[in-house]
């Protein structure tokens, strides 16, 4: 039976869909939250969309790698 593969709707790669995956229709944990706007509030920081040019700045280090929020999804 193959896998049932679907476009993640944030970052369009393909991901399994398939109920060890989560985050379906999601990649990942990170796109499921884009989607959502959770990080809307600024507790999520994507690197990827800001240029690299604005990465020298050191007054956003506390808001960077620390723990994130502890966000449970249900079993
Ligand atoms: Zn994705």
């Amino acid at each position: 039976m193959p896998d049932t593969k679907i476009k993640c709707p944030t970052c369009e790669q393909m991901s399994l869909w398939d109920s060890r995956n989560k985050f379906r229709p999601f990649c990942s944990e990170r796109c499921k939250l884009i989607d959502l706007g959770a990080w809307a509030n600024e507790e999520y920081t994507i690197p990827e969309s800001t240029s690299a040019s604005d990465f020298s700045s050191s007054e956003n280090e506390d808001q960077i790698d620390r723990d994130r929020p502890s966000i449970s999804p249900m079993h």
